[in-house]
């Protein structure tokens, strides 16, 4: 089977289209969370998610956006535009968005999906300390996750010591892939990065798709039209930061 997984897209419309036209043949999507927040095409974007079909975790914004957590965990900005998105919602996509269910999912044996951390759905995992811990106590092999926006991964093989990996792409312009190797008896907590803010300092679109047949994980950072998308942004009366950082990366 091949999975395509998506986290993060954040109403970002170009974003999403550039990362659809680049993937290759897949049979399903697995969607991590925060499909809306930030962006300015919150109901475009969770039509096409809707769509596209897949199983779905709930990411932070989600819910702050559907009106289901309150928005004290959330900075000025990141209120403003949860409060905008609201306000623009259909009814229809305010409901689905509220209905997602929280992770972690077993959407097949040896695979958990979760949008923050295994232990909390809302936790960021930053630290390869804590990363490690997590790793160990995991019952499967293989966790996808999302929420930080930085597309890397964490290994544990056997007992022995934790390793970080950061995909190391030829080059920062175009589309760029690079493969991962998933081995027996190492337990990965990877994150395929955010298609619509990314913040590790690469602009570029960020996805991956997961081979289970060939026990690959293949890496993606696609360009898109970040200007279109700051327009947007712009137009809408968002606040200025999220569309500058949007060509920063971070
Ligand atoms: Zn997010």
């Amino acid at each position: 089977m091949r999975l395509l997984i998506l986290s993060d897209i954040h109403a970002n419309l170009e974003a999403l289209e550039a990362c659809l036209d680049a993937a290759p043949e897949y049979d399903q999507i697995y969607n991590l969370g925060d499909i809306v927040g930030y962006g300015a095409n919150p109901n475009e974007v969770t039509e096409r998610s809707r769509e596209m079909g897949s199983i779905f975790v709930r990411g932070n914004h989600d819910k702050a956006c559907s009106g289901l957590s309150d928005l004290h965990d959330f900075n000025p900005i990141a209120g403003l535009a949860a409060l905008w998105t609201r306000e623009k919602l259909f009814d229809d996509h305010l409901q689905f968005l509220r209905a997602l269910p929280q992770g972690p999912l077993s959407p097949m044996d040896d695979v958990h999906l979760v949008h923050g951390s295994p232990r909390d759905e809302d936790e960021y995992i930053l630290m390869a300390s804590d990363a490690y811990v997590m790793l160990a106590q995991s019952i499967v092999p293989l966790t996808f996750f999302g929420h930080t926006h930085v597309q890397r991964g964490f290994l544990l093989e056997g007992a022995s010591q934790g390793k970080a990996l950061a995909p190391n792409y030829k080059s920062s312009k175009g589309k760029q892939t690079v493969k991962l190797e998933v081995k027996p008896n190492t337990k990965y907590l990877v994150n395929p990065g955010s298609v619509g803010q990314p913040r590790d300092n690469d602009p570029r679109a960020a996805f991956l798709l997961y081979d289970t047949d060939a026990s690959v994980i293949t890496f993606y950072r696609v360009p898109y039209d970040i200007k279109l998308a700051q327009k947007k942004i712009f137009a809408a009366g968002l606040p200025e930061r999220l569309a500058v950082r949007l060509e920063e990366g971070r």
